[in-house]
């Protein structure tokens, strides 16, 4: 299950964060997500609760936002949803194709109180 080092990793962001706001107790992390990044976000959630269970970021809120999968026609320029990758370019059926965006994993914002 790769969500769980997800998560440590993205604690591990959110500690330092929190290092230079002491005292502070964080509310929200508000994720971006891929469609093509292979993240489960039910799974995602479900790591979180077992990875702070018991902790200081015991009942976070992950707040995830899902971001489809572009693609981009390397010959036409034309940017299309992903699922017509399979056949080529729906423009020009051409199959240099790059992905431009949908693959991504960010931390986009945390929500913090004092
Ligand atoms: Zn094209």
């Amino acid at each position: 299950m790769h969500e769980l080092s997800i998560c440590q990793s993205m604690l591990r962001i959110v500690d330092a964060t929190l290092e230079k706001h002491p005292g502070a107790q964080l509310q929200k992390i508000f994720l971006e997500i891929g469609k093509g990044a292979t993240i489960e976000p039910i799974l995602l959630r479900d790591a979180f609760a077992i990875v702070t269970s018991g902790g200081p970021y015991e009942g976070t809120e992950l707040v995830i936002d899902e971001i489809p999968l572009v693609g981009k026609c390397r010959d036409c320029g034309k940017s299309f949803d992903y699922q017509e990758i399979a056949l080529g370019c729906p423009s020009c059926g051409s199959r240099a194709i790059s992905m431009q965006s949908g693959l991504e994993l960010n931390i986009k914002e945390l929500e913090i109180s004092d």
